[in-house]
């Protein structure tokens, strides 16, 4: 078997409402689609969510890489030599996680197919569904509330609540929250590196009472001496996100000791092989992982979810990036019922492009 053709596809999607975080606002959701085609006859599907916050890409850059550099790169080759071909894609690209994402994700999905077989349970099999947090965007405290109890009568059972901006009303925001949704609902926290680290402390110190879940990323993603401080000076565990895109950061985090738990997203990590490897590193180091995601159609979400569906040490999900978009460019897959995150039995991704989309 060997790729005969790669198709890269713009997409632009509306979002069902504004999403805020500490970092910035978003209405729409700009990614790629990357369909890989072999002479046998099978397609596969990855996406690339490029995210000039966190990762630094743009669509414009993330195709021009994708056909000029990667593409090259795997053209001709046998699509199940997976490792191999993520390879010499990172042998030509240093950074880029999420346009190498695209390329992982649609060379499993064709092995999926040719095997005949679901993701999860090529990559190993653990969990028949994950509990996901259904995300609240900086709002204020009585839309927040609003969104909050909503999330819970549609079957929420974790929220997450974006933060980061305005620490005596993140404060009350959650204060407020608690007392709405009582102490059934788990809550977990994203400060999105809004916080100095002293500024983060003396917030988490006033929340430990409200039993948080955790809090994703309290400082900038560069400062690892202020994520340590914080992790020392609170109770709340302390997720790196924006601090770990690779296998790299992963394993400087573990030698600082500077978080209690990490945030895998595939496309930071570039793929999801590249995200296995992280999982299984903070495995021996003791240190809990969660899958998040950006904005993401359900390309991107269903391959998170079969590797956390397949992984022990991801103990946590936060894959509802898919529920923000007004409408997707795939079917099937995966699909989130009752704040559990499940995927089909069907081959691959198990995901369908929508035609004339
Ligand atoms: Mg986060």
């Amino acid at each position: 078997m060997k790729i005969t053709k790669v198709n890269v596809k713009p997409i632009l999607l509306p979002l069902k409402v504004p999403f805020k975080i500490a970092l910035g606002e978003d209405v729409e959701y700009e990614g790629v689609v990357v369909e890989i085609e072999t002479d046998n006859g099978l397609t596969g599907i990855g996406e690339i969510s490029p995210s000039h916050r966190i990762t630094g890409e743009t669509v414009g850059a993330s195709i021009s890489i994708m056909q000029t550099d990667i593409i090259p790169q795997i053209m001709d080759e046998n699509p199940l030599f997976i490792e191999k071909l993520m390879d010499k894609v990172n042998a030509r690209i240093i950074f880029n996680p999420s346009v190498k994402c695209a390329v992982d994700i649609a060379l499993h999905d064709i092995l999926g197919k040719y095997l005949g077989m679901p993701l999860k349970t090529i990559l190993g099999g653990f969990r028949e569904s994950i509990t996901t947090s259904i995300t609240i965007g900086i709002k204020s405290i009585p839309e927040t509330i609003e969104e909050g109890k909503s999330f819970v009568t549609n079957g929420a059972k974790v929220i997450k609540v974006k933060i980061g901006l305005t620490p005596e009303e993140d404060i009350e925001k959650i204060r407020l929250l608690r007392e709405e949704l009582g102490y059934k609902i788990a809550i977990r926290i994203d400060a999105n590196q809004g916080y100095e680290p002293r500024t983060a402390v003396k917030v988490l110190r006033q929340l430990e009472k409200y039993e948080i879940e955790f809090v994703e990323q309290p400082v900038a993603y560069w400062d690892i001496k202020g994520l340590k401080f914080v992790k020392n000076n609170t109770d709340i565990p302390v997720m790196a996100d924006e601090s770990i895109h690779s296998i790299y950061d992963a394993i400087n985090l573990i030698h600082e000791e500077a978080c209690d738990l990490f945030n895998i997203k595939l496309m930071k990590a570039g793929g999801i092989k590249a995200g296995a490897k992280i999982a299984a590193i903070a495995e021996s180091a003791g240190i809990p992982c969660m899958i998040g995601c950006m904005v993401e159609t359900k390309i991107g979400i269903a391959a998170a979810t079969h590797l956390a569906l397949a992984t022990k040490n991801i103990k946590y999900a936060d894959l509802d990036g898919h529920l923000m978009l007004r409408k997707d460019v795939v079917e099937g897959g995966v699909f989130t019922e009752n704040g559990e995150n499940k995927v089909t039995e069907k081959s691959g991704l198990g995901v369908t492009m929508i035609e004339n989309n």
